[in-house]
């Protein structure tokens, strides 16, 4: 039987960062101190370039560091691509997985998304699982069955609570400063509650469900505070240290 879901606040730098942006880190892993421990876990998912500087860093501070995506398969011929053997020995101990961006980008459907869990499960990694309609999709009535298309076709048989999160991120909230009204966020979370524990039992319950989308310290607190909300992931305010841990300490 799982425990209370314990809030993750993740961080999604996408591709940005140089070396020079390490100190901002730093900044952010020092700022984790035992009050915001007590209240959330912290991850940050850097470039893969940043990861083995920022696994260091963060060993000693519990900040957990994480990937962006991964191959599914473990080594062999595919030029660019990294996998999640690579990441936990670069340090990281979760990946970000099926984003909108890999979506879109990469044409990145779910069995592709599903094969990447798999992959992450084998390393011991954390996936976090990301869905969420587009406007057109949102507009059409068509959000909640998106999701639950998403989350029952990326996610394959067997995740518990602590080998799942799952990001709900509207794609028309990222990068954009707009967000879903709170009545929609817990819409939508709670359709993706209800097919995990369908799927899972007991364990669904157990299962984080992060929400994405434009989240600046001063929308955490409402969004924190959303019935089924348990954290964020969050792309541009995870940037700054400043900002990162001003959306940690409005955890409920
Ligand atoms: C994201 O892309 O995962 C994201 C949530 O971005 P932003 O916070 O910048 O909207």
């Amino acid at each position: 039987m799982p425990g209370p879901r314990r809030t993750l606040i993740a961080g999604n730098w996408k591709m940005n960062g140089l070396k020079a942006q390490v100190p901002e880190f730093s900044a952010m892993a020092a700022g984790y101190d035992a009050t915001l421990q007590a209240k959330a876990d912290m991850l940050i998912c850097p470039p893969a370039t940043l990861l083995a500087r920022l696994a260091d860093i963060a060993a000693v501070t519990g900040v957990m560091v994480g990937g962006q995506d991964c191959h599914a398969l473990a080594s062999g011929a595919h030029t660019g691509d990294i996998s999640a053997e690579m990441l936990k020995d670069a340090g990281a101990s979760a990946v970000i997985l099926g984003h909108s961006e890999r979506r879109a980008d990469h044409r990145e459907g779910d069995a592709v998304v599903e094969a990447k869990v798999k992959a992450a499960w084998r390393t011991g990694l954390l996936p976090v699982v990301c869905v969420g309609e587009t406007l057109a999709e949102r507009e059409a009535g068509e959000a909640a069955n998106l999701v639950r298309r998403q989350v029952r076709q990326s996610v394959p048989d067997g995740a518990t609570a602590d080998t799942l999160v799952i990001a709900y991120e509207p794609i028309w909230a990222i990068g954009t400063g707009l967000i879903p009204s709170p009545e929609d966020v817990a819409e939508v979370h709670a359709t993706v509650r209800k097919v995990l524990v369908e799927r899972f039992g007991a364990e669904g319950n157990g299962i984080r469900i992060l929400y994405g989308g434009s989240v600046k310290p001063d929308n955490a607190a409402l969004l924190l505070s959303i019935p089924d909300v348990d954290g964020a992931l969050v792309g541009g305010a995870s940037l700054k240290a400043a900002d990162f841990l001003a959306i940690a300490r409005a955890a409920p």
